[in-house]
Order: C-alpha cells, then sequence, then structure tokens
C-alpha cells in the first residue's frame, strides 16, 4: 500500500486575499470569480474560518472591495461569532482518539512527541509532550498526528479491506474542509488527518465506509448493507461527525 504524504497532495484551488479595514480592525477576505455568479455574496466558511466574497467573472476588484467595505460591520460580527483557533501550542488542551491532552513543551528533552499519563485523581487530562526547541513544537505536534492518524487508519483499512477481500490502491491523507473520506474509481483511499482528534469509533467508520465503496461506488441500499456488514457504528460516528465534526476544523496551524 503506498501512503501519500499531505505535502504531496494537491492543494485546495488558492484563492486571492483583499484587506479591508474597519473599525481598527483588519479583516482578510477571500476572493473568488465564479462565472455562474450574478452578483457578490459574502459567506462564511467556519471550517477555515475565513470569509470567502464571491463575484461575477466579469466583477472588478474595485466593486468588490467596495462590497466588502460596505459589509465590514457583518464581517466582523460574523469572524467575532466563529469559535477561537487552539494552535498546537505549549499549554493548549487538544483532542488525541477523542481524550483531550494537555501539550506540554519540554525543552530540556530531545525533540519528540510522548504521551505521559495524566496523575491519578486529580482531574488533570494527560499530556501530549514535545521535546526540543520551542519554535518547533507546533509543528511537531502536527507531525505526531499525522503519523498517528496513518498508523490507526491504515490499521483500520487493512483490517476491512481483509474481511471482505479487497485490497485499496493507495492511502492518502489530507485535510478537506467538507469530506472525511473519499475513494476514487480508481481505488485511491483518501482521509482527513483530523480524524485522529475524534473518537477511534469514527475513524474506524469511515475507513469502513471507503472500503464499503471499493465494493459499491454509489450510496446504493447494497452500499450500506455492506457497511453494515463491517461496523455498527454508522449512526453513532455520523451522529458524532454532524454535531462535532466541523469543531475538529479548530486545532492546530493557521491553514
Ligand atoms: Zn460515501
Amino acid at each position: 500500500m503506498l501512503w501519500l504524504s499531505p505535502k504531496s497532495a494537491p492543494r485546495g484551488s488558492s484563492l486571492v486575499y483583499l484587506d479591508i479595514s474597519h473599525g481598527g480592525e483588519i479583516y482578510r477576505i477571500g476572493l473568488r470569480r465564479l462565472a455562474s455568479a450574478q452578483r457578490y455574496t459574502l459567506r462564511v466558511r467556519a471550517a477555515k474560518q475565513e470569509i470567502i466574497l464571491t463575484m461575477p467573472a466579469r466583477g472588478s476588484l474595485k466593486e468588490a472591495k467596495c462590497f466588502a467595505a460596505k459589509h465590514a460591520a457583518w464581517i466582523g460580527a460574523r469572524l467575532r461569532r466563529l469559535p477561537q483557533r487552539i494552535p498546537f501550542g505549549d499549554g493548549k488542551i487538544v483532542p488525541l482518539r477523542g481524550i483531550l491532552h494537555t501539550i506540554t513543551h519540554r525543552a530540556a528533552s530531545r525533540g519528540a512527541v510522548w504521551v505521559e499519563a495524566a496523575a491519578d485523581c486529580d482531574g488533570s487530562t494527560p499530556l501530549l509532550c514535545a521535546g526540543g526547541d520551542a519554535l518547533f513544537v507546533e509543528r511537531r505536534i502536527k507531525d505526531y498526528f499525522l503519523s498517528e492518524a496513518k498508523k490507526d487508519i491504515e490499521a483500520a483499512v487493512i483490517r476491512y479491506a481483509q474481511q471482505v477481500g479487497v485490497s485499496p490502491r493507495r492511502i492518502s491523507l489530507r485535510d478537506p474542509v467538507s469530506r472525511w473520506g473519499s475513494c476514487s474509481s480508481s481505488g485511491a483511499l483518501s482521509f482527513s488527518w483530523r480524524l485522529i482528534l475524534a473518537p477511534p469509533f469514527v475513524l474506524d467508520y469511515l475507513a469502513a465506509h471507503e472500503i464499503a465503496h471499493l465494493l459499491h461506488m454509489n450510496h446504493s441500499k447494497l452500499f450500506w448493507e455492506a457497511v453494515e456488514r463491517l461496523t455498527t457504528d454508522t449512526r453513532r460516528a455520523e451522529a458524532w461527525l454532524k454535531t462535532q465534526g466541523s469543531g475538529l476544523h479548530r486545532f492546530g496551524p493557521d491553514p
């Protein structure tokens, strides 16, 4: 099985950004030209914590700027309502396999990442320790999440693949906004690395779901029956993703 690292995955469409200043603050707005757009519209992409301004193909940058400036108060109010980003820094509390851990920088230790159990009975969380230079804590923690995600996803995929007698061509980890996993017609599976933040039954369900797509490339009755044969967690995991999935996008470095 071949793994693709997130770095080699194709990046999402790159946006052009516009800065609008209002009431002493500067708001960064992503601009998107759309052939089908009839007018200028604004929307919030909560997962990426950004505001997107969609403009008609022949709209001008000047008009876009005017439109954004006119709605600056609305933009500010919406941005303030978004949940705060939680970077992978010292002292931050982040989930790993659904359990909250406190990131702890241990300057004296070598540059690795490891988990330390919580002290008994004091109600504290386990620690996710990162050694080495403070500058690299965020990157080390992110790398740790990627490698743990890779381990768990590969184990689940292999387990389910053996159960149904298929062999996936390739697995990759990505960071998509709107889906947690996908399966291409060539049999390549792709998963969000953020599944390692969720409880294990969610990651397992996603693996079962994508493996079932190797049998049925649709969401037909036969497909769901195949999923049911692999896992009994479908409803629980779908419900978890619906209510808590978007919250996983708060964690980590700015996209
Ligand atoms: Zn599906």
